[in-house]
């Protein structure tokens, strides 16, 4: 299990990002992820999202992940906590901002209170996208050149979005092959590593 160190300092707090050969605590809530820019409360019925939150202690929330961005945030006042799965689609949208003002609205976040973290994903070494793709992200990326950096590009959402304590794993999920599954290897037979994270 890969762990944040700006997350690891809250003592309240259980989070980790999934390898291979993780082992999970349970329960962890997840829903059906579908590609959105949708963020739910854990527990609100909805069956269908991309991000979930929760101020319940107890409740650990989690993305299941397999190349895609997971994205874990705290906010260590109001002791509550998001997950989201952030994909070229989710981070087209812009998903990281909607978890912040779903923590803004339904639990009163002030941002200089939030950490995120930023777990494995796919990297720029091997994330070739076609051009329909790569234009999406023209204006926030100018530098990929048919390739996309989805990490660098939802620690600049974020940012942009008022969260200044942002911590990158910087791991590459294609090229790490012995600790991460990844879609783009190993299409149908990949698995998915789990990412949660939860107030004790
Ligand atoms: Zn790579």
């Amino acid at each position: 299990m890969l762990k944040a160190p700006n997350l690891s300092a809250v003592d309240w707090l259980t989070h980790g990002f999934g390898q291979r050969d993780s082992v999970y605590p349970s329960p962890i809530t997840t829903v059906k992820q579908i590609h959105s820019d949708t963020v739910a409360e854990a527990g609100d019925g909805v069956a269908e999202a991309d991000g979930l939150v929760t101020q319940q202690p107890g409740v650990v929330v989690g993305v299941r992940t397999a190349d895609c961005v997971p994205v874990l945030i705290v906010d260590t006042q109001q002791r509550a906590v998001a997950a989201v799965h952030a994909g070229w689609r989710g981070s087209a949208r812009n998903i990281v901002a909607v978890a912040v003002r779903e923590l803004i609205s339904r639990y009163g976040t002030r941002l200089e209170d939030l950490s995120a973290a930023i777990g494995p994903s796919i990297g720029v070494c091997c994330y070739e996208v076609g051009s329909e793709v790569a234009r999406l992200f023209q204006n926030s990326t100018p530098e990929t050149n048919g390739r996309l950096d989805l990490a660098v590009i939802n620690e600049r959402q974020l940012r942009e979005a008022g969260v200044q304590n942002v911590w990158m794993a910087g791991v590459c999920t294609f090229c790490e092959a012995q600790d991460y599954f990844s879609f783009r290897r190993e299409r149908e037979q990949a698995g998915r590593m789990t990412s949660f994270i939860g107030v004790i």
